[in-house]
């Protein structure tokens, strides 16, 4: 058994928070760990200490909780530092894509080829990647032997300008590969029976492999996508994978794209809200439209009240017990129905002692540490597992640990030129000239991704929309950054 300290930074994303903690009630190896929650709102950070308490409590887990809102708190002597935080929140999303459609860019200037994702900034979101890399300094600094775990977006950007940059023990995590198991679920297939990989880009991922009781079953897949592509009906914005835009995808680029990667395609499926409509079904047009992401939004708003009514609960009620249906009902019955269903589900799977989140983080820590080897996909450089990727670019990719550390699996069958050529490469090069703008400070190089952008019809155009998001509040440094040459 190895207690260890955990420091988890954006902790205020409560439902993220609270699955590494109920991960962590569930694995005995890591037992007597303490969790150091950081977050600037403390509000937040309140309202999920009080949670992650009840939790522990529950489960009878021997685990402690610290709150700080300094960040050189929540590293000092912790073994994994997961960083999850979204510096200027969505809000500030929301107004550079306000700003860019005003000037013909729609969805926003960091909406581009392969990566539509709507809380994945590049160009614009200097202040996230500059914290995240000052994170990696700190704990080259304070922790040196810690891991970081880097879970908040841009993960394929910030994966490849830490490792790059900080010599520390890093992996990129997403949980985007789960988009299999729905896969496996929809064809009612036995999971113990499939074998499968997955590889690629971080929202970039293809599956490669996929195999049930030691055959090719992507027959399978080409039977389940013709039933369900026809009347397609999305029954939330996230119900992609079976989409028409996923069937498209496979058969352009001869595998099945897998979780955000349906929804990082090219801009045939983009050009507009009719586009989209087209593709990711109605009423939505997919989660990255204008009508998706608003639900997504009202709904994140939604949970997040339901989170701070519960734990304000806990708080005036030391004794109640979380298990109580009823009294969590009558908690959040002012909460809207579907948020309510969703919110009850989640929170009594976290107290499913047999079910673990889904997320990798507390997996990884507890084969590192305790030797409990496991699968995972993880983001990290490439070093010759996809032959033809540079050897510095991360991908994301099928590997095992153990108290070895983390081994890179054989990408086999090999991995597809088709995709390599006509997706990867152009990923990975926008990745390199966020990275490019960002090392260098040069405004020349934003302006230059925007050049290049399809929407753009001149370069006045280009220069107004970069000059008026380095005006909004917040962004005095970015200012400072790109007036550097
Ligand atoms: P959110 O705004 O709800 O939560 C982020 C938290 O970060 C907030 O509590 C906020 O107070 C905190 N924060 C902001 N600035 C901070 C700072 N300077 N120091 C410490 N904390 C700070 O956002 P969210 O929707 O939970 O998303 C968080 C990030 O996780 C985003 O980048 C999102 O894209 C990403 N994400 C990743 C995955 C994955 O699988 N890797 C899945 C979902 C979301």
């Amino acid at each position: 058994m190895t207690a260890i300290k955990l420091g988890i930074i954006g902790a205020g994303s409560a439902a993220f928070s609270l699955r590494l903690v109920t991960d962590l009630c569930k694995t005995k190896g890591l037992s007597g760990s303490l969790v150091s929650l950081m977050d600037i709102d403390k509000d937040r950070l309140n309202a999920v200490h009080m949670l992650a308490k009840k939790f522990a409590e529950e489960f009878g887990a021997d685990l402690r909780f610290e709150t700080t809102t300094n960040i050189e708190d929540a590293i000092k002597d912790s073994s994994f530092v997961v960083n999850t935080a979204l510096v200027g929140g969505h809000s500030y999303f929301e107004q550079v894509r306000k700003i860019s459609e005003k000037y013909g860019y729609y969805r926003g200037i960091d909406s581009q080829e392969f990566n539509m994702v709507s809380d994945y900034y590049t160009i614009s979101n200097f202040n996230q990647l500059k914290f995240m890399h000052d994170v990696a300094k700190a704990i080259e600094r304070i922790s040196p032997k810690a891991w970081l775990l880097q879970a908040a977006n841009p993960v394929f950007e910030l994966t490849n300008l830490i490792t790059r940059t900080v010599p520390i023990n890093m992996v990129g995590i997403c949980h985007g590969h789960h988009g299999v198991d729905h896969i496996i679920e929809k064809l009612g297939l036995d999971a113990e029976k499939v074998e499968w990989q997955v590889a690629g880009v971080n929202h970039g991922i293809w599956l490669t492999k996929f195999m049930y009781e030691g055959k090719d079953a992507y027959p399978l897949i080409d039977e389940l996508l013709e039933k369900e592509v026809k009347n397609f009906k999305p029954t939330n914005p996230f119900d992609d994978q079976l989409s028409p835009v996923a069937k498209d995808m496979y058969e352009f680029y001869g595998k099945m794209p897998i979780g955000d990667t349906v929804r990082n395609g090219s801009w045939k499926y983009h050009y507009n809200l009719e586009t989209k409509k087209k593709w990711f079904g109605e009423p939505w047009g997919g989660v990255d439209s204008e009508l998706g992401w608003k639900w997504y939004q009202d709904r994140q708003a939604e949970i997040a009240l339901a989170m701070q009514k519960v734990a304000k609960y806990f708080q005036e009620n030391k004794n109640a017990k979380l298990l109580s249906k009823d009294s969590l009902n009558e908690i959040i019955s002012q909460t809207k129905n579907d948020v309510k269903e969703e919110f009850t589900k989640e929170i009594y799977s976290l107290l499913d002692p047999q079910k673990k989140s889904g997320e990798q983080h507390i997996l990884l820590a507890n084969a590192l540490l305790n030797d409990e080897k496991v699968d995972l996909v993880l983001n990290l450089p490439n070093n010759g597992t996809i032959p033809g990727i540079p050897d510095d670019v991360a991908v994301e990719i099928p590997v095992y640990a153990d108290k070895d550390g983390i081994h890179r699996y054989k990408i086999d069958p090999p991995f597809p030129e088709r995709i390599k050529k006509m997706y990867l490469y152009p990923r990975i090069m926008r990745m390199e000239w966020a990275l490019e703008a960002f090392l260098t400070g040069d405004k020349k190089v934003l302006e230059e991704f925007l050049i290049r952008d399809p929407r753009t019809k001149s370069y006045d155009q280009v220069v107004k929309v970069i000059d008026e998001i380095l005006a909004l509040p917040g962004n005095e440094e970015m200012r400072k950054h790109y007036s550097k040459k």
